[in-house]
């Protein structure tokens, strides 16, 4: 563990408020995490941080099981991969012609196999050993297993990176966009889905706010903070998406009525009449308010400018 609170990732300042206290909510492994905000920059990180080797006991494998849907992939109709991973190719196709793609935590691997039956040169690197394998021997795809700085890609190597809810559980996101900046050609893509910090029911709910994900969230972003971030290896900020999946909304209701209202039950698998309609509430709520920055994810499309001066 990195007891030290220490300096902000992103700008290396010293001063950090408490936002709350708090413990492992989805899994409840045990453990007691500060939440702290930069003074400086508006980062947000856990401390003290799990290291990586640590972080693999956050994520028990019976609830964490992607491998079946991994190995069922291939039996899956491209009609049917492309109702939920079309939209991703679709966009990223604005600005890149098919090329060499890089997932970062890539989990089922669904996305880079999609791509690379669209005519994409694809490869992965993901904490998971078993997932690597079944992605390298099964969906033929190139896969690295540990953490993208021990993969040693070539400089330039990439046309397009992304990282779909990956940066928010790096260790150090700075030195991590560094890498990407590193194997990243001239005017390439990044393309990083991460929680937006600026929504606000993350001031509303605080601990009850499902997005900070104590521990395995060890950093959330806004805008601002991101494309700081970003800036700093190159990258110049094109488009931010924003939306709001119900899944937020399901688990954001079950957290606050677990705390404030003290009735517990699966809001996802087993809801209530009162759940759906709370639910549905919420959900049209941020639907009104998504364009407006405050949803509560983001994708933000970044291209690596010719003259980096990050
Ligand atoms: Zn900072």
């Amino acid at each position: 563990m990195d007891v030290t609170a220490g300096k902000c990732d992103l700008c290396g300042g010293g001063y950090h408020e408490l936002l709350f206290t708090g413990s492992d909510r989805l899994f409840g492994t045990p453990g007691s995490f500060q939440l702290l905000k930069c003074q400086d920059c508006g980062l947000i990180f856990v401390s003290p941080r799990p290291s990586f080797e640590e972080m693999g006991s956050y994520y028990p494998q019976e609830d964490y099981d992607l491998y079946g849907k991994a190995a069922g992939l291939k039996d899956r109709s491209m009609d049917e991969l492309g109702r939920l991973l079309g939209p991703r190719k679709n966009r990223i196709e604005i600005y890149q012609q098919p090329g060499k793609l890089l997932d970062i935590g890539f989990g089922d691997g669904s996305f880079l196999y999609y791509m690379k039956e669209n005519g994409w040169d694809v490869a992965g690197v993901d904490y998971n050993e078993r997932m690597v394998d079944l992605a390298r021997d099964e969906l033929g795809i190139n896969a690295f297993a540990g953490q993208l700085e021990d993969a040693g890609y070539e400089d330039g190597s990439f046309d397009v990176v992304t990282l779909w809810g990956v940066l928010e559980h790096v260790q150090s996101p700075r030195r991590t966009i560094e890498e990407i900046s590193r194997i990243s050609g001239e005017q390439s893509l990044l393309v990083i889905y991460t929680q937006n910090a600026a929504a606000p029911e993350a001031r509303l709910l605080g601990p009850d706010w499902f997005i900070y994900e104590v521990p395995r969230h060890l950093y959330s972003f806004n805008r601002t903070s991101l494309a700081r971030l970003l800036a700093l290896s190159g990258f110049c900020v094109s488009e931010v998406v924003y939306e709001t999946p119900l899944y937020y909304c399901q688990m954001n209701w079950q957290y606050f009525k677990e705390r404030r209202l003290g009735r517990k039950n699966d809001v996802v698998h087993a809801p209530s009449l009162a759940d759906r309609l709370a639910v549905k509430g919420l959900s049209l709520y941020k639907k009104m308010v998504d364009g407006r920055e405050w949803s509560s994810a983001m994708t933000v499309y970044a291209v690596k400018r010719q003259n980096a001066d990050g």
